[in-house]
């Protein structure tokens, strides 16, 4: 193999360690190995340098490389430091006249060291350390080795500061999730991080043929001690009630506070659902016992809900709903000891069934609407796509917004047929706009995760796009990661079957789950959407735009296009734009409207000559 073809295979090998997890560590062990390999030298070290000249990491190829990165670092002196301080390589082809390293050399010689040729690792103005070349015999580089140790330097060293700024963003975003999973009084699980642990819980049962149950506990009388002894008192006493609750549970169970004197407690791996009913009733008689608090005796009893969860899909948030109605029938007195509810007879708490009724008919009555909002390419601000969101105005409660109307969907079984509404309507509206327009004009649809599965989504997406005969890749289908982790089989044989059709595959929010882009990659995705807490970022995490420019290169070499979400300012439009993002979404160019404002937005805009959607444009017309 050509040192050409080894140099192009190890930067193509580098751009591969991005894509999948690039830990630092692995970076530098394979460059200072691949670059052996390579160049005629016999053996290469990495030490990196923060700021204040303390190095961090180091790589070496073998044990002499070892020895002359250590040597350097202890001695505070050598041709790294020299490369990193001037930021230009450093040569030495024959150490016996070198005088620039005069504590160094003469050590490094008796050690078997008879050349070195030293690169800077940095990237725009960032120092990051230094590669070494180290050589047992004296003599040059020739110019070629010379720019290819340079190459690889600056390729290993782009790669290096996006996998320290993705590390940085995980250890800032792993602290505030650790804060916002919390109690901050009782320090358990919060309702969002029981939410997902039910999730999780109801995923488990699905594999293991396991029961789940979920207890929702109340304290009786706790504003009566509230109200009695004071706040302080009556915190402490929560701090009691969590520290009892958790004594009295198995290892794998979950204690959490929702909040006031709500408690609830997540059961895994029941052999029967007796079980639960046991440690419901070790749970009442545990906080029967006084609790002392401040010296004082606290006496209070607690309502325990119970309910019991089996190979249920998408559980999660029911259990908990059921175990709440089940605990304030207890507390009304119409219970026993506590009620024991079963999933799959009892009944829904009675609000989400009102709200489920009225979305029943909200179709039919008009009350489901569609508003736009503009897509447009980064560089030029021209408008290039719309996304279709839903809105619901509820004739009493005013506007329910997405968030709880396509759970609510997607639970009923509704969200076929308001899906299906969704894509009819904005595919007709589309088919209006473009009849006015000279340009393409892209509509992106929202699919959630239970409507992608169902039987017959494909087919009823062609069905649609038969009405007119438009290219079908001026039809974007955006869905959440949790499409392609749920069931990823039959993930990808429903998304073949849309590319098949020739619509476009956006994927959603990326980044606020878990998946890498190496992942999802897998999936035959045209568009990532960045989540615009990335850009909400921008100011306050350094790392986020290293992580942002980071996911666009592999997008990128995904052959994928990048879409910003939520840019609602000029400095952020300027970034993701230097950063290399293809479109932007957001309140900077426009807030989703109503059809017949986007319509005239489109024509004053195909008349007027304003490239960009300025803000007060925009605002006029939401
Ligand atoms: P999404 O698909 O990520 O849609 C973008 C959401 O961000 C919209 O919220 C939009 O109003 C909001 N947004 C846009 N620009 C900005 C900005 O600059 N700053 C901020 N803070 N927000 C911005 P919306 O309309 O409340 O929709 C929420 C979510 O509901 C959507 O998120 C989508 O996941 C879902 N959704 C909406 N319509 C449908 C639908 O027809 N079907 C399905 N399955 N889901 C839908
Ligand atoms: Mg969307
Ligand atoms: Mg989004």
């Amino acid at each position: 193999m050509s040192s050409e073809q080894k140099l192009s295979d190890i930067l193509g090998e580098f751009a591969r360690t991005m894509v999948t997890d690039f830990p630092i560590q692995s970076i530098l062990d394979r460059l200072v190995e691949s670059i052996v390999d390579i160049l005629p030298i016999t053996s290469a070290g990495v030490t990196l340098i923060s700021p204040d000249a303390i190095p961090r990491y180091v790589a070496a190829s073998d044990d002499a490389a070892l020895c002359f990165e250590e040597l350097q670092t202890e001695l505070g002196e050598g041709p790294c430091l020299a490369a990193y301080h001037t930021g230009e390589a450093v040569t030495v082809s024959d150490l016996r006249g070198e005088t620039r390293f005069p504590n160094f050399g003469p050590r490094a010689l008796v050690a078997g060291l008879a050349a070195v040729f030293t690169f800077p690792l940095r990237h725009g103005d960032a120092q990051l350390g230094a590669l070494d070349l180290y050589r047992d015999t004296p003599g040059t580089l020739s110019h070629k080795a010379m720019t290819d140790a340079q190459t690889l330097a600056d390729v290993a060293a782009a790669y290096l500061l996006n996998a320290q700024g993705r590390a940085d963003l995980l250890d800032s975003t792993q602290q505030a999730r650790d804060a916002s999973l919390h109690d901050a009084l009782t320090g358990l699980p919060n309702r969002t991080l029981i939410l997902e642990r039910l999730e999780h819980a109801a995923l488990r049962g699905q594999r293991t043929g396991k029961a789940a149950a979920v207890l929702f506990i109340d304290l009786d009388r706790f504003k009566v001690v509230n109200d009695t002894y004071g706040h302080r008192v009556g915190d402490e006493t929560l701090i009691a009630v969590s520290k009892r609750l958790v004594g009295l549970l198995r290892p794998g169970d979950t204690a959490a506070r929702l909040g006031g004197d709500e408690f609830v407690v997540l059961l895994e791996d029941l052999q029967a659902p007796s079980e639960a009913a046991a440690i419901a009733a070790r749970v009442k008689s545990a906080l029967a016992r006084p609790f002392v608090v401040s010296g004082i005796d606290v006496h209070m009893t607690a309502s325990v809900g119970v309910a019991v969860g089996k190979d249920s899909s998408g559980t999660g948030a029911w259990l908990l709903d059921d175990a709440d109605a089940a605990m304030y029938r207890e507390k009304r007195g119409d219970g026993h000891d506590h009620r024991f509810l079963n999933l799959h007879k009892q009944h829904l708490a009675e609000h989400r069934v009102a709200l489920e009724r009225d979305l029943h008919w909200a179709l039919g009555r008009g009350e489901l609407h569609t508003e736009y909002q503009p897509i447009v390419a980064a560089a030029s601000g021209r408008i290039t796509g719309v996304e279709a969101l839903l809105r619901w105005v509820h004739p009493t409660q005013g506007p329910v917004s997405p968030a709880t109307l396509i759970p609510l969907a997607e639970q009923s079984g509704l969200i076929a047929e308001i899906g299906q509404w969704v894509l009819e309507q904005a595919w007709a509206d589309r088919h209006r706009w473009q009849s006015q327009s000279e340009d393409d004009l892209a509509m992106s649809v929202n699919v959630s995760a239970r409507q992608l599965m169902l039987a017959g989504f494909a087919a009823s997406v062609a069905a649609v796009l038969a009405t007119d005969h438009t290219d079908p890749r001026l039809l974007t289908l955006e869905m959440t990661e949790s499409v392609f982790v749920r069931d990823s089989d039959r993930a990808l044989v429903v998304l073949n079957d849309l590319k098949d059709i020739g619509v476009m595959l956006a994927i959603d929010d990326f980044g606020t789950g878990y998946s890498s882009l190496s992942y999802l990659g897998q999936f035959p995705v045209d568009i990532v959407k960045l989540d615009r807490s990335f850009v909400a970022d921008f100011e306050r995490v350094v790392a986020s735009h290293t992580v942002v420019s980071a996911v666009i290169q592999l997008a990128h070499d995904l052959n994928m296009t990048v879409v910003a979400e939520g840019v609602e300012t000029e400095e952020q439009h300027l970034e993701v734009t230097r950063l290399g993002c293809d479109s932007c979404q957001g309140f900077y160019f426009a807030r989703p409207m109503g059809a017949p404002n986007l319509e005239t937005l489109m024509r004053e805009r195909i008349d007027g000559a304003d490239p960009r959607l300025p803000l007060a444009v925009a605002a006029s017309f939401t």
